[in-house]
């Protein structure tokens, strides 16, 4: 097939727009959406350090890629890059080497943090304590937490997280059928306490962040975290998928419909207060990374107790 625009070999249908584009006209699609959505959503102000969350995956490499290209000249700026160790084992090594070569490879000073070492206990800790919750929940929040804490220590005063189209659209179809409305309200909002997210990737469909990174030869690790497949997000990723095929257009029209939700709706006024045992803000008294951690250390008290009674007793 030709390309619609100069009939060039084409490298992509993109069902939703009934365009086929070739290489180069691809590449400047991505990158015209990414420009627009910063502009539109006012990612970037002057002098800021946006730190951005680099997993090694296909969508954080692109999305340093994209940021260094489009605004790398600019003086005022600066950079670094952050990744999260969960304590994954067999999974996540791999990609943070990979973030790592790849961050330097950009000259982007890179640092990594690990669950384990900030909280004493890592996604696989959780997985096998036996809880119900999946491992996702666990995982989400406190890379949420670390990822806020380093960012401010190092000063930055924007995060660049590398949610695609999908991952929105998954996102606000997954607080609908939690009936989530307070979270889907604060999804784009922004708090002072809270050092502002920018997404992006926001527009850019997964896939073609993916053919993206392999046209521009930007080197991702393809491996699949173990317990994605136990979260209602990949049950929701499926059926977007699904519909998707079927009728293209709809990750956009999901995500462009809640925005104009949120425009309809009065803004969240909630009073944010300190959790009471790692001071940070949150929406409860204690916040949910604790909540979790709190659980953790009880199972592991227990356990230990049991173990010292079996051991002990004759
Ligand atoms: Fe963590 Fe779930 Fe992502 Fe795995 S799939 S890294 S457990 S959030
Ligand atoms: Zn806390």
């Amino acid at each position: 097939m030709k390309c619609s625009k100069c009939g060039k070999k084409a490298v992509i249908y993109q069902k939703y727009s009934g365009l086929y584009l070739c290489k180069e006209h691809f590449l400047d699609d991505v990158e015209r959406k990414v420009r627009a959505d910063m502009r539109r959503f006012r990612m970037i102000e002057r002098n800021d350090c946006i730190a951005v969350a680099l997993s090694g995956g296909k969508d954080s490499s692109t999305l340093l890629y994209l940021l260094k290209k489009i605004l790398g000249h600019r003086e005022d700026l600066e950079f670094v890059a952050i990744s999260i160790n969960e304590g994954i084992k067999g999974y996540r090594e791999k990609m943070l080497e990979n973030a790592r070569k790849f961050a330097s490879s950009l000259n982007v000073p890179h640092f990594v943090f690990s669950f384990k070492e900030e909280f004493g206990f890592s996604t696989d800790d959780f997985a096998n304590a036996g809880f119900e919750q999946a491992p996702c929940s666990f995982c989400g929040v406190l890379r949420r937490k670390l990822l806020e804490r380093k960012a401010r220590e190092l000063g930055a005063t924007k995060i660049a997280i590398a949610h695609n189209l999908d991952d929105e659209a998954q996102t606000v179809l997954l607080n609908y059928l939690k009936g989530d409305f307070e979270r889907l309200l604060r999804l784009n909002s922004r708090r002072e306490e809270f050092i502002p997210r920018i997404k992006p990737l926001r527009s850019v469909p997964e896939k073609e962040v993916a053919l993206f990174a392999i046209l521009k030869n930007i080197p991702f690790s393809v491996s699949e975290c173990p317990y994605l497949r136990k979260s209602l997000r990949f049950s929701v990723k499926k059926l977007l998928n699904e519909i998707e095929r079927q009728h293209a257009g709809i990750k956009y029209s999901l995500v462009r419909g809640y925005e104009r939700l949120v425009e309809l709706l009065p803004k969240p006024a909630f009073e944010l207060q300190r959790c009471e045992i790692c001071g940070e803000h949150s929406a409860s008294k204690i916040c949910k990374a604790c909540e979790m951690l709190l659980r953790l250390q009880k199972l592991a008290k227990k356990q230990s107790k049991d173990y010292k009674e079996t051991v002990l007793l004759p």
